[in-house]
């Protein structure tokens, strides 16, 4: 029987791993309140809007690495065993520029154009291209096997694993973190809030957290599919600017980015940015078109824009009291909200266990 009554504050890949995860022990009676639900595109919700794929950018050794590391196994689980999750491998190369090493995209990628990376017995068939066969302007390159999840299949799956486990979905909007925990479906207080609210972490009520900024993300998604991923460092057009491309599972399109917009809050598409990404794309791979076509050549879905929710630091997962509420928080994820998922997850759900363990103890 549920002892344990849970709220999660935020519906995004991070709310939604924490609650599958809490919600396998029948003894966590789960609520997820949420702005957004899985179906929604907004600028307040960055979880749609990823590629999504498993590119580790964690520096070794650090908090994010390990997430990142705890995260493929479940990834690769769910890709191998199910398919409706909406998550595929797929062959990806990743190109370095030495001269990208200082700007934005250069650090921001750093962990994954080393030419020796810790992730490299991580994925699958990782291999590093000879030299003789780089173009030139590229230093080093190296080629493996990665997944690619289509966050409009992934998100709802997850919603329906968490449903299927008695999770109960509601939407509201709350200005202070310790009103969610008022929220739970039983009518009684939680024991327990989960704040996985992202980026809107900066302005709650109760937390106000500075560290907090956007990395904005730009990108096109189309129909052309060029049957793999890649990813180079960085590019001439601007330091916050660099190209990437992933065919997302399922019929999801391929998603053509993009940028690094470190404290650029703005939410609509900048036609010309959009103009530059689809002409890197094809100037790279001039097969996602027919022969001799630009950029007329791609079939347009829709442009979007997201805010990676960036934090000094790394993401925050400890837990507080707060005005006497117990709040475990898992935010704070920056452009490694999926692929460190579970990894982040499993924290969260660590610390919450310990939460309840000390209620129990203070109670006896
Ligand atoms: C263009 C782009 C590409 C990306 N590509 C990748 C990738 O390939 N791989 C990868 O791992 N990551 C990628 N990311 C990063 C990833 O998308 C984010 O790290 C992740 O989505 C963050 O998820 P979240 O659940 O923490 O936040 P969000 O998805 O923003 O969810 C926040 C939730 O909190 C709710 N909420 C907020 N405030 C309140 C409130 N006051 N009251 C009620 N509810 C509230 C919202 O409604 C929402 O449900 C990409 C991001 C972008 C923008």
């Amino acid at each position: 029987m549920a002892t344990n009554n849970i709220v999660i504050l935020g519906a995004g890949v991070s709310g939604l791993t924490t609650a599958y995860l809490l919600s396998q022990d029948p003894s966590n009676s789960i609520t997820v309140v949420a702005k957004h639900m899985p179906g929604d595109y907004d600028i307040e919700y960055c979880s749609p809007w990823a590629g999504a794929n498993y590119l580790p950018t964690g520096q070794p050794g650090s908090n994010h690495a390990k997430w990142e590391e705890q995260t493929w196994r479940p990834l690769k689980e769910l890709t191998e065993k199910h398919p409706e999750a909406g998550i595929h491998f797929q062959d990806t190369i990743i190109y370095n520029r030495k001269k990208d090493q200082e700007s934005a995209t250069g650090q921001w990628f750093s962990a994954l154009v080393d030419e020796n990376p810790w992730y490299k017995d991580v994925v699958l068939d990782f291999t590093r291209l000879p030299k003789d066969q780089l173009t030139p302007g590229i230093d080093n390159a190296q080629r493996f096997k990665s997944v690619c999840i289509n966050t409009a299949v992934y998100l709802p799956w997850l919603v329906g694993q968490c449903r299927k486990n008695g999770t109960v979905f509601k939407r509201a909007v709350f200005k202070h973190v310790t009103e969610a925990a008022k929220a739970h479906h039983s009518g009684q207080a939680a024991d327990v809030v989960v704040n996985c609210t992202g980026l809107s972490s900066k302005n709650l009520g109760g937390v106000h957290d500075d560290k907090l900024h956007p990395g904005r993300g730009q990108i096109i998604l189309v129909r052309n599919d060029p049957g793999r991923m890649a990813s180079i460092s960085g590019t001439d057009d601007g330091e916050d600017e660099l190209f990437y491309m992933m065919t997302r599972a399922v019929g999801g399109g391929t998603i053509l980015g993009g940028c690094y917009q470190k404290h650029q809050w703005d939410p609509l598409p900048d036609p010309n940015l959009a103009i530059r990404i689809m002409k890197r794309a094809i100037s790279m791979f001039p097969e996602l078109v027919g022969e001799g076509q630009g950029i007329e050549g791609l079939d347009i879905i829709r442009h979007g824009v997201g805010l990676r929710p960036l934090r000094e630091g790394g993401p925050r997962i400890e837990a507080e009291k707060i005005d006497g509420v117990t709040v475990v928080h898992n935010y704070g994820h920056g452009g490694f909200g999926y692929q460190a998922s579970y990894g982040c997850a499993a924290e969260a759900v660590r610390l919450v266990k310990e939460t309840l363990q000390n209620k129990i103890r203070a109670k006896l």
